[in-house]
Formats: C-alpha cells, sequence, structure tokens
C-alpha cells in the first residue's frame, strides 16, 4: 500500500471517528465531486437518488435556512469569512426534518486564481437543536409559572394584610403601618392623627335583621372610610367586629375632627336594604380622634388615647365625635 493509499485510509478512519462526512464541490462547473454519502444514506436516498450539482443539494433544505446557507456560502467565497459554518435542516426520505452542520472551506485558491474546489464536512447535529429546543420550551414554561407565582404571591400577600370582608387594612398591617407612621412624625416633627370608629349599639342590628344585613352594614361604614380618606397617604383599617382606625399622616387635630364629623354625618345619612320587601336599617358611629405633634407617643398610646375619647363619644349619646383631652388620663396631651 502506498504512502497515498495509506493517508487515505487515515483520513477515512479519522472522519468515521468523529462522524463527519466528508463533500466537495467544482466551483466552477457546479459539479458535487464528492457527495455527502454517509449523510443521504442517513437521510433514506439511494445513490442513485443522490445530487449531481450543487443546486440540486438545496431542493433538500428547509425553506426556512435556503438563504442562511446561501448567505454562508457567499461570505466564505467573497473571502469575508474564514471558514464556511453553517447550521440546517435536510428533509429525509420519509419527509422528517434533521438538523446538520456545514463547515468547508475554499482550497487552491490564491490572490490572483479564485479557488475553485469548495470542500468540507457535514456532521449530524439533530440531538443537540432538539435539547436546545426542549430547554428553551421548558425555559418559556418557567417564566411562564414564575410570573404566575408573582401575581399567586402579590395576591396572597393582599389578602394577608386586608381584611376578608372589607378589604380594607387588617389590624397586623395597621400595627406595623402606624409604627412607621409614628416615627415619622417623630422624625420630621408633623402631626399624626388617628380616628377610632365604632359603629352604634351594632348588637341590636345583628339581633333585628341578621348578622347578613349586619355585614352590608360594616361594608357600608367601611366604604364610607375609604372614600374618604387621602388614597397612598391614609390608611383605613378594621381592627375589631364593628370598629375601624383611620390612620392620618401630616394632620393636625382640628383637621381630623373636621373630617370624623365628616364622616359621621355620611354614615347616619346612609341607609342599607334589610330585606326583599325594601325594609332598610339606618345606623350611626362615634368616633374618638387623637393626634400627637412632635412625638413622644408610640402608636399603641396614640390607639389607647382615640379609645378614650370614643369612650366619651359613646357616653355623650352616641352619634358624635369626641376629641382626646390630656385630662382623661396620662401624662402626655396630645390634643
Ligand atoms: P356600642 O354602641 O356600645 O358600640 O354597642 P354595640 O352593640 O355596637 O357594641 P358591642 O361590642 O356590644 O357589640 C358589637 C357586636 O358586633 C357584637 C358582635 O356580635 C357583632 N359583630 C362582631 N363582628 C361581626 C361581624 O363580622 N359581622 C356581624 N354581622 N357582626 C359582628
Ligand atoms: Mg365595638
Ligand atoms: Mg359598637
Amino acid at each position: 500500500m502506498g504512502e497515498a493509499d495509506l493517508n487515505r485510509e487515515r483520513l477515512e478512519l479519522a472522519l468515521e471517528a468523529a462522524g463527519l462526512d466528508l463533500w466537495e464541490n467544482n466551483l466552477l462547473t457546479g459539479e458535487v465531486t464528492r457527495k455527502a454519502m454517509k449523510t443521504l444514506s442517513e437521510l433514506g436516498y439511494s445513490e442513485r437518488e443522490m445530487a449531481v450539482y450543487v443546486h440540486d443539494i438545496f431542493k433538500l433544505f428547509h425553506p426556512d435556512d435556503v438563504m442562511t446557507v446561501k448567505t454562508a456560502v457567499d461570505d466564505h467565497l467573497s473571502g469575508r469569512t474564514p471558514q464556511y459554518r453553517c447550521e440546517f435542516r435536510l428533509r429525509a426520505k420519509s419527509g422528517a426534518w434533521v438538523w446538520y452542520a456545514n463547515y468547508g472551506k475554499v482550497m487552491d485558491g490564491h490572490s490572483d486564481s479564485p479557488g475553485k474546489r469548495f470542500i468540507g464536512v457535514t456532521f449530524n447535529i439533530d440531538d443537540r437543536k432538539r435539547k436546545e429546543d426542549e430547554l428553551a420550551q421548558i425555559n418559556r414554561q418557567l417564566a411562564q409559572q414564575n410570573a404566575l407565582l408573582q401575581s399567586y404571591n402579590t395576591a396572597l400577600e393582599l389578602l394577608a394584610a386586608s381584611d376578608s370582608l372589607t378589604g380594607l387594612a387588617n389590624r397586623r398591617t395597621l400595627m406595623e403601618l402606624g409604627g412607621n407612621e409614628c416615627k415619622r412624625a417623630e422624625r420630621f416633627s408633623h402631626p399624626l392623627s388617628l380616628l377610632m370608629v365604632d359603629i352604634d349599639l351594632f348588637k341590636s342590628v345583628n339581633d333585628a335583621w341578621g348578622h347578613l344585613v349586619g355585614d352590608h352594614v360594616i361594608c357600608a361604614v367601611a366604604e364610607a372610610c375609604r372614600t374618604r380618606i387621602r388614597h397612598g397617604l391614609d390608611t383605613a383599617a378594621r381592627v375589631g367586629g364593628e370598629e375601624f382606625v383611620i390612620v392620618l399622616p401630616e394632620t393636625d387635630h382640628p383637621s381630623a375632627r373636621i373630617l370624623a364629623e365628616s364622616l359621621c354625618q355620611a354614615v347616619a345619612a346612609q341607609k342599607v336594604a334589610a330585606n326583599d320587601e325594601g325594609a332598610s336599617v339606618t345606623f350611626t358611629v362615634s368616633i374618638g380622634v387623637a393626634t400627637v405633634e412632635g412625638g413622644g407617643l408610640s402608636f399603641e398610646q396614640l390607639m389607647n388615647n382615640a379609645d378614650k375619647a370614643l369612650y366619651k363619644a359613646k357616653q355623650a349619646g352616641r352619634n358624635n365625635v369626641q376629641g382626646f383631652d390630656g385630662a382623661m388620663s396620662g401624662p402626655i396631651s396630645a390634643t
């Protein structure tokens, strides 16, 4: 065996081991001088069906990939790329599309004689492409699931922070927010006011009309609170069965009292349907108002003061507003 034969044998062995299929085209005639036999038989074609001219090969390419391949060839033949490389799908005899890659190079070329042999290898990358597709699909699903989880989390946080009947803040949220507002008021020497609102003789509403009507009354009072506060600044919370707290940052005592009076009157003017026969129920609230100016009071103490003022409003016959007055108790006056 001569050295040339030995080299051919070595080359065939290396190609076989690497899963590469050698091809060669004559650029002047457009003839395929060595067919990518392994690839074509892998795709199910017989030798007779295999292309003789380069333009026949293009019939096997996926329509979406033809331009990619032609551009890659052009780029290399015109010297823009040192090597021809591209990935594409070929149609198997069964009709299935299979992914392949091509690496190639023009040989015999030098500056005054353009190359005429175009040599390269084709190899199957179908597995890798499918895995990439699967991975991309999994990533898309993960992104969707993440977005869903995020929206659930937001909804859960909202649920945990609010009262289920009225949608107002719950006690936990109020205490957290109130503590912060107290600190902020102290730091900036701003006034902070608090309204403690309690439905009058609510037990009798329940007794006379039932719990469901009672719930509607609670919701009506909640709505009256909600519509009267400054969005994004004040907070209304339901802190007990028929008790509400409104936190009013940067609000002095007279302003807080004006809001409380207006809320008290608005509630008294409301009616809630009590049965299907057209009966309705009216109700009132009593409100205690407390203010802290320049700090020195915890949020719990401020709540306590408003509660004392509320007690006074109940004592004064209900359906009225009372402000906390330092004489009621405690060393620090907040009125
Ligand atoms: P006052 O004017 O002194 O506040 O009298 P009141 O009847 O409103 O006060 P009391 O604290 O005696 O009664 C409150 C009632 O609120 C008792 C309870 O059955 C009722 N209640 C508490 N939570 C709910 C609720 O979620 N829905 C309904 N319908 N009633 C509730
Ligand atoms: Mg009460
Ligand atoms: Mg009550």
